[in-house]
C-alpha cells in the first residue's frame, strides 16, 4: 500500500496505488473535498471501461437494452425505444442530439405513418429519420427539430438529396405490400 509520495521535495507527484507509477498530480482526479484520488486517471478509465464492458456483456446475454437494461424494442437487438431513437438521432444529426430524443419520440407517437408511402412505421424495422430539407443543401437546418421527420426507409432512400416538395412533385410511390 502506497501513500502520498513526494519526489525529493517536489510536491507535484504522487504514486498511483493501482499501477504503481509515480506521476504528476495532474494525472490524478481531485475529489470534490480536495483530496486526490489514489488511482491515476489512466487506471480509473481502464477500470471504468472494464466494468462497462462487463455490464454490456451481461445486458447482451439477457437481451435487454445495452444502454439502460430495460426491455428491448421488438425489432432491435440492442436498444429500448428511447435508446433506439437516441441512437438514430445521433446517427442522423450528430452527437449533440440528446435534447431532441424526447421530442422525436413524441413526433413518432403522434404520427407513425410515412408521409410518402403511407406505410405504418415500425421502429427498428422500416423507419428512418429524414431531413425534410436535405442537410447537404441546407446545412443551417441540419440540426433543426422542425426539419426532421420519420419516414419509411424506402422513401428515405428514394428521396436522396431532394426536398420534400421536390420529391412529392417528381414521384408517385405506390405501396405494393
Ligand atoms: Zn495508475
Ligand atoms: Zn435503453
Amino acid at each position: 500500500m502506497f501513500n502520498l509520495c513526494y519526489n525529493k521535495g517536489m510536491e507535484n507527484t504522487k504514486i498511483c496505488v493501482k499501477c504503481g507509477y509515480e506521476l504528476l498530480l495532474e494525472e490524478f482526479y481531485i475529489i470534490s473535498d480536495g483530496r486526490i484520488r489514489s488511482w491515476c486517471r489512466t487506471c480509473m478509465s481502464k477500470a471504468a471501461m472494464k466494468s462497462a464492458k462487463k455490464i454490456l456483456k451481461k445486458r447482451r446475454k439477457f437481451k435487454v437494452c445495452i444502454e439502460c437494461g430495460k426491455e428491448l424494442l421488438k425489432y432491435s437487438n440492442r436498444f429500448c425505444k428511447l435508446h433506439y431513437i437516441h441512437s438514430a438521432t445521433r446517427y442522423v444529426i450528430g452527437r449533440r442530439c440528446q435534447k431532441f430524443t424526447l421530442k422525436l419520440i413524441e413526433k413518432f407517437d403522434k404520427n407513425n405513418i410515412c408521409p410518402y408511402t403511407g406505410e405504418t412505421l415500425i421502429l427498428g424495422l422500416n423507419t428512418h429519420l429524414d431531413h425534410i430539407l436535405p442537410r447537404s443543401r441546407y446545412p443551417d437546418l441540419a440540426t433543426s427539430i422542425d426539419n426532421l421527420e420519420w419516414v419509411s426507409a424506402v422513401a428515405n432512400h428514394a428521396k436522396g438529396t431532394m426536398t420534400k416538395k421536390e420529391f412529392l412533385s417528381k414521384y408517385k410511390i405506390t405501396y405494393i405490400g
